[in-house]
């Protein structure tokens, strides 16, 4: 760790209404896949951390699951778990996305954050979808609650702008000696990262037909002699006829999800797994104490 006597080290939340971008601009921060992107909302439920290193500096970025009005058990602890990172952090940034403007979702956020003392960087993501002239009339009407103390520009996806922004963040951080080892980038554990890692390819291979609750867990991790590892992960869904829809035809659809799971895997440990999945109908899952425990929630919030 880094004890220099001119070391700086902070968190920075960045939040917002749910896929806005939130997970691709941390992955693009940290240089790495740390949490999973799927076009579908919802997709990150918990916090993540991810690590940059910049000279003496180390930021600490934590990615929240989007803020939205909750109705069920699992969307309130998802939303309390985003509040309580934005709470934690020395800076946020919150981003909008600039294709869906200034919508009910945003406003909401906005109103809480002007409740709050401290000014937020406000970052409009996604510039690479719409016209120069309406992200004037966007930025106009959002800055009008003065909660921002910066705006940038940028497009998590294309990279857009998100230099400037990450130096702008870095420079705000305040002196301290660093809080992880230098080469940590995620406070994620394996097995939790190899959960991730199935259920971003179950989101992206079922599209609309996946059910919302849909959890995955890795149940065994076995290290074999020839270094290989052996991962066996349960996808629970919550009924028979999801079961059916995550097996597909002859069990074409979850061997492709393995497969692409698999291979992905294999890159972020760098070495060769054998992965099993496993699909079990659990009625009430998302009511089970035990699985928010794993997700890293709180269950009564
Ligand atoms: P989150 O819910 O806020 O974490 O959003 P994600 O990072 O999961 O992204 C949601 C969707 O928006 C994904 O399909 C991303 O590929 C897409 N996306 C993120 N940033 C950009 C961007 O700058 N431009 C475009 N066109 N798409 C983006
Ligand atoms: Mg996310």
């Amino acid at each position: 760790m880094s004890i220099s006597p001119n070391s700086r080290a902070g968190f920075v939340a960045i939040f917002g209404a749910p896929n806005v971008g939130k997970s691709t601009l941390l992955n693009r921060f940290v240089g790495t896949k740390v949490s999973i992107v799927s076009p579908k909302v919802q997709t990150t439920r918990s916090k993540v951390l991810g690590i940059h290193i910049l000279n003496n500096t180390q930021i600490i970025f934590i990615d929240t699951p989007g803020i939205f009005l909750p109705k069920r058990r699992l969307d309130r602890a998802m939303v309390s778990a985003a509040w309580g990172g934005v709470r934690e952090a020395d800076q946020k940034l919150l981003l909008v996305d600039a294709s869906k403007g200034y919508d009910e979702n945003t406003k909401k956020i906005v109103k809480s954050l002007s409740q709050s003392s401290q000014k937020a960087t406000l970052a409009i993501n996604k510039i690479d979808l719409i016209a120069k002239h309406n992200l004037l009339k966007l930025i106009t009407e959002i800055n009008s609650s003065k909660s921002f103390s910066d705006i940038f520009m940028i497009s998590a996806k294309l990279g857009d702008g998100t230099d400037e922004l990450l130096t702008h963040l870095t420079l705000k951080i305040p002196e301290g000696p660093w809080l992880y080892p230098e080469n940590q980038i995620s406070d994620m554990a394996e097995r939790l990262t190899a959960s991730e890692i199935t259920r971003e390819k179950l989101y992206l291979q079922l599209h609309q037909e996946l059910p919302y609750a849909v959890s995955v867990e890795t149940e065994n991790w076995i290290e074999n002699d020839d270094k290989s590892i052996r991962i066996e992960q349960v996808i629970f869904v919550e009924r028979a006829t999801q079961k059916a829809i995550v097996l597909g035809k002859g069990g074409r659809r979850i061997k492709a999800i393995g497969q692409a799971s698999r291979e992905e895997l294999e890159r972020i440990f760098d070495k060769r797994i054998h992965l099993f999945l496993f699909v079990k109908v659990s009625e009430h899952w998302s009511d089970d104490p035990e699985r928010y425990r794993e997700l890293g929630l709180e269950f009564n919030s």
